[in-house]
């Protein structure tokens, strides 16, 4: 044999000639070849391949266990397993396990701590924007995580590479700006697109010397008071200082004020602070009120800043509202799907203020919330996509060369990007295209009509966002004695019912905590109500209507949200929600009423305390002790 006869020195005619050299047995060698069984195989080998294969199906097999059946009690049932409290306080006692593990014990205790979480794609979830990720997207990005293709540049991802570029070039033309001249970047979450935009305004406006001496100036960031507080971690991790976020006034539907823009526009000039970004909130969080962009461009486009710097830049974080784009060329008169009319009308307003996204200069769009897709999985969009890569270049390191001609880590913030983000997204926006987005987004508008029509039939409900048009509704529920509908405006507009707005917030409160508490504590299941649809709350959605500037947030509305994201949400899930609501309120009041009474036969011994001071062990929260005269009639 030539391998007999070659040594390490002699250079052989052929490389198949180079045999392996012989080592010494050893147990390291023998532990690795167990290891090694725990790696896929570098080579097609069908017999280890569909180990592996097999593996990955078994796993999603042992976490898909842990569903509820489809009929029966349990069915209503939003998350995964059992109903168990998770107990972290053991925690930190895990260490590291002296010898290996097998993968199947591994993979079988990782699918055990699944037990517990809420199933983001059941009827009953509709807690926040936390949409089910669609399977495409899901195994999209499990493929990354199979060969680790890394975007940091075309080397390490190939034609992977190609999904960040067609998902960017596909929502470029979806926004109607040039994808050849625009583009995009994933990166981790709405905030680092928020982080990206506050990174680029900064070094367009101060100038990219900035980049090198430090942030020096105070640069203002001008942001609705309504916009999402990343504002804050982003102004703060750049170095710029949250104290220069300057917030806007809202009008009555929560959109940033014009009026007040101006001023605030003309106050910075006035102290020489050059304003170096302005944020449109295209969706907000809990509202979904979109700030008016096009006016805000128009403004932007004649405005002198301060120092002689260049124009401020215009972000958009439109990362709830971007997908609305996909009504872009939908025929609103033929109406293709026959949407209900209330719906359409809904539909088309959205769409409209959203086709204004072509006025920014930067957009966030979060595919992990209207996009279907799992975390993280965000795209960075900007206009000019030349002059953000020039003006954020980096001189390359010595270990990466320029291989093909995609390198983006030339400029982007993370070293390391996983492509899976691209992945999941590109994989959403094939899956969909603009139909799949138009029945996705259309059919929470017809399940929020629908919802909104229950309350307003309801006589101790109320809908507190009926202006906003987005996917989720905000609502209050009161003793069943009371007439939501005046009450809620009494405390809106009225002064003198500025208490009654406080200690109704406090019942939505103490309501909230008890339907996650009927739905989370075996303690405190509800026979014949057990599964409480699983809904949120919003502590804060806005301020009353005589006192805007109110800094005290405990006089602002609070409300209970419905915030239904699931292909599967449907009517019943909606009425559902409505009655729980109902049903909570009662057993709030209950509570309520016997705590009171608790509370009297103790004062009879001793002075008590003021009411609002007591609470009853929850463990979700204090039930905080409302007066008499709220909950029962006088
Ligand atoms: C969710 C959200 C963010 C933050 O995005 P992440 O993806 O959670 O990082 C920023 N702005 C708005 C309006 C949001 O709703």
């Amino acid at each position: 044999m030539a391998s007999q006869k070659q040594t390490l020195t002699s250079l052989p005619q052929v490389s198949s000639e180079i045999a392996s050299p012989e080592v010494a047995p050893s147990v390291w060698r023998r532990q690795l070849d167990a290891l090694k069984a725990s790696f896929p195989s570098p080579w097609r080998e069908p017999d280890r391949d569909q180990s592996f294969e097999q593996m990955f199906a078994r796993a999603v097999g042992m976490i898909n266990a842990l569903k509820q059946p489809p009929a029966g009690t349990d069915a209503a049932k939003s998350y995964l397993g059992k109903v168990d409290l998770p107990d972290y306080s053991k925690c930190h006692e895990a260490r590291l396990a002296p010898r290996m593990m097998p993968q199947e014990q591994v993979l079988a205790e990782l699918a055990s701590l699944f037990d517990g979480m809420p199933v983001w794609n059941h009827p009953y979830t509709m807690a926040n924007v936390i949409p089910p990720a669609n399977t495409p997207s899901i195994i999209g990005a499990a493929m990354a995580g199979v060969f680790s293709p890394n975007i940091i540049e075309g080397e390490y991802s190939w034609n992977v590479a190609k999904t960040e570029l067609e998902a960017a070039a596909m929502v470029a033309a979806m926004i109607g700006w040039d994808p050849q001249t625009a583009g995009g970047l994933f990166t981790f979450g709405g905030t680092g697109c928020y982080l990206y935009g506050t990174k680029y305004a900064l070094t367009r406006v101060l100038g990219p010397e900035s980049r090198k001496r430090g942030i020096r100036v105070d640069g203002q960031i001008l942001v609705s008071a309504e916009g999402h507080y990343v504002k804050d971690n982003c102004s703060d991790w750049t170095g710029l200082g949250s104290g220069n976020v300057r917030e806007i006034q809202v009008d009555e539907q929560n959109r940033m004020s014009i009026p007040h823009l101006k001023q605030v526009l003309e106050e910075c000039r006035r102290e020489g602070k050059p304003v170096v970004m302005v944020v449109c909130t295209m969706g907000t969080t809990d509202a979904f009120a979109i700030d008016p962009i096009r006016e805000v461009r128009e403004i932007l486009d004649s405005y002198e800043n301060a120092g002689g710097c260049p124009r401020p830049l215009l972000y958009a974080d439109a990362v709830i509202g971007w997908s609305w784009l996909a009504f872009k060329h939908y025929d609103f008169e033929r109406n293709p799907l026959q949407f209900s009319a209330e719906a359409l009308a809904k539909i088309r307003r959205n769409a409209e203020q959203m086709a204004d996204l072509i006025y920014a200069d930067a957009i966030g769009c979060d595919f992990h919330k209207t996009g279907w897709s799992p975390y993280n999985c965000s795209l960075f969009m900007v206009k000019d996509y030349k002059l953000f890569a020039k003006m954020l270049e980096r001189p390359a390191p010595a270990y990466l060369q320029d291989r093909t001609a995609y390198n983006p880590g030339h400029y982007t913030l993370e070293t390391s990007r996983s492509a899976a983000y691209s992945t999941a997204a590109w994989s959403t926006l094939k899956l969909l295209g603009y139909e799949g987005f138009q029945v996705m987004l259309g059919r929470i508008i017809e399940v929020e009509v629908y919802f909104r029509k229950v309350l307003a039939e309801m006589p101790n409900m109320v809908c507190v966002n009926p202006t906003e048009n987005g996917f989720v509704t905000l609502f209050r529920v009161y003793p069943e004695w009371v007439d939501a509908k005046a009450q809620y405006q009494r405390e809106l507009s009225d002064p003198g019912a500025r208490e009654d707005l406080y200690w109704y917030n406090m019942l939505q409160q103490n309501v909230a905590n008890k339907l996650f508490a009927m739905l989370r504590d075996p303690d405190q299941r509800v026979e014949g109500w057990e599964y409480p649809p699983y809904t949120s709350f919003t502590a804060g959605y806005r301020p009353t209507s005589y006192a805007p500037g109110e800094t005290d947030k405990r006089y602002w509305v609070y409300g209970l949200k419905s915030y239904p994201m699931s292909p599967y949400c449907d009517e019943r899930a909606m009425l559902m929600a409505a009655m729980y609501a109902r049903k909570a309120c009662q057993l709030v009041i209950e509570e309520q009423l016997a705590m009171h009474a608790a509370r009297a036969a103790q004062q009879q011994a001793a002075a008590g305390a003021e009411p609002g001071a007591d609470t009853s062990a929850n463990w979700f929260g204090d039930n905080i002790l409302i007066p008499l005269k709220y909950l029962v009639q006088q």
